[in-house]
C-alpha cells in the first residue's frame, strides 16, 4: 500500500470493515435459524440429527467468523495475515456479489462497495507482495478509452507506436513502463485483457478500469493478484478518459524498492 493510497482509502477502509461487520452478523443469524428452526423435527428423525447439524452449523460459524475477522485485520492494519492468499480469492470470488447486496440493504450505492472493496484488495496484494516473494514481472495494463479519442494512431496491438503528443496519459504511461522497465498493455475489452494476461504472464497486475470492469477483471484473473487504479471521467464513462500516473508510479516505487530489499 502506498503513502498516496493510505492517505486516500481511509473511508473505503471504513465502509469495509462496517460492510464486512454486519455481514457477519447476518451470516450467524442466518446459521443460528437454520440450526434452530429445523432442530425438533431433525431429532423426529434421528436422536444424533440435531448435534451432528450443531456440529456442521457451528464449524459454518466459526469458519465465517475466522475469515472475515482476519479480512478485518488486514483491512485496519494493512499486514499481512496467516493465509492472506486464499483470504484474497476467498473475498474477490465468494465475498463481493454479499457485500453489494448487504451494502444495498444498508444504504450504500454498488460503486462505493466496488471502491472499498478495490482498496482491500489493493492492501492484500502489497500484503502479499511485501511478505512473499515481490513480483518480478509487472504489466500494467490500461484501457482503450485512456487514449485521445481523435488520436489515429493505433495503440491496441503496440503502444509503442504512441507517437508521445502528450494528449492523453498514454505518454505518461509510456514513461513510466520504460523507467520501471514493466510490460504496457492497452485492451479494448476483456477478452483482449485476457488474452494478453495470458501472453504475458505477469507476477502482478497494475490495472486502470472503471468499477465495473477493474472488479469484474480482479475477479476473472483471481488467484493472480491485481492493484486496481479507478480511472477519472472528466467527459463521461468511456470517453478521453484519465488516469492519475502518480499513482501507477508510486505503487511501481513501492514495488521495485521491494525488490531491491529482496535476498
Ligand atoms: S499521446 Fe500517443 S496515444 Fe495519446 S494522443 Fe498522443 S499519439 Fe495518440
Amino acid at each position: 500500500m502506498t503513502d498516496i493510497d493510505r492517505q486516500k482509502t481511509r473511508p473505503e477502509k471504513k465502509t469495509f470493515v462496517v460492510l464486512l461487520s454486519v455481514t457477519a452478523i447476518l451470516l450467524l443469524v442466518v446459521l443460528t435459524l437454520l440450526y434452530v428452526v429445523p432442530y425438533y423435527g431433525l431429532g423426529a428423525i434421528h436422536a444424533s440429527l440435531p448435534w451432528i447439524t450443531g456440529v456442521v452449523i457451528g464449524i459454518l460459524g466459526t469458519g465465517v467468523v475466522v475469515a472475515l475477522s482476519l479480512l478485518i485485520i488486514v483491512t485496519l492494519l494493512g499486514h499481512d495475515v496467516p493465509f492472506s492468499r486464499k483470504l484474497r480469492s476467498f473475498a474477490v470470488r465468494s465475498l463481493l456479489p454479499l457485500l453489494v447486496v448487504v451494502g444495498r440493504l444498508i444504504g450504500l450505492k454498488k460503486e462505493e462497495v466496488q471502491h472499498a472493496f478495490v482498496a482491500v484488495n489493493n492492501e492484500l496484494v502489497m500484503a502479499q507482495c511485501r511478505n512473499g516473494r515481490p513480483p518480478r514481472s509487472v504489466l500494467l495494463l490500461m484501457p482503450h478509452c485512456l487514449q485521445d479519442q481523435d488520436c489515429d494512431v493505433k495503440i491496441t496491438h503496440r503502444v509503442e507506436k504512441c507517437k508521445r503528443c502528450g494528449k492523453c496519459p498514454i505518454k505518461g504511461l509510456l514513461e513510466i513502463a520504460e523507467k520501471y522497465g514493466v510490460d504496457l498493455a492497452v485492451a479494448t475489452g476483456g477478452t483482449i485483457a485476457r488474452r494478453i494476461v495470458l501472453e504475458k504472464r505477469p507476477d502482478l497486475i497494475i490495472a486502470v478500469a472503471c468499477e465495473r470492469d477493474l472488479t469484474s477483471g480482479i475477479q476473472d484473473t483471481t488467484p493472480l493478484p491485481v492493484y486496481g487504479i479507478f480511472n477519472e471521467r472528466p467527459f463521461g464513462p468511456c470517453l478521453n478518459t484519465r488516469v492519475a500516473l502518480e499513482r501507477v508510479e508510486s505503487v511501481l516505487h513501492e514495488i521495485s524498492s521491494m525488490n531491491r530489499e529482496a535476498p
